[in-house]
């Protein structure tokens, strides 16, 4: 077991921090276990495998959102 290839959902709040949207460039926020959501286009992008997938086709639409 490789401590580099650790999955810790620790560093995640970090990522999202540095991360932007890559459809309106606003700062993104860090949701449940493994999600990052735009609060602009009320969307969320997936962290597969440690990875977050910062692609408009991937985004899922916010559940969140009433
Ligand atoms: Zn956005």
């Amino acid at each position: 077991m490789c401590p580099r290839y650790e999955r810790k959902p620790g560093w995640f709040p970090l990522i999202a921090a540095l991360l932007a949207c890559p459809k309106c460039h606003t700062k993104i926020e860090y949701r449940e276990p493994d999600k990052l959501r735009c609060p602009s286009c009320k969307v969320v992008y997936p962290i597969v495998d440690g990875i977050p997938v910062m692609l408009i086709e991937e985004a899922i639409p916010d559940e969140e959102e009433k």
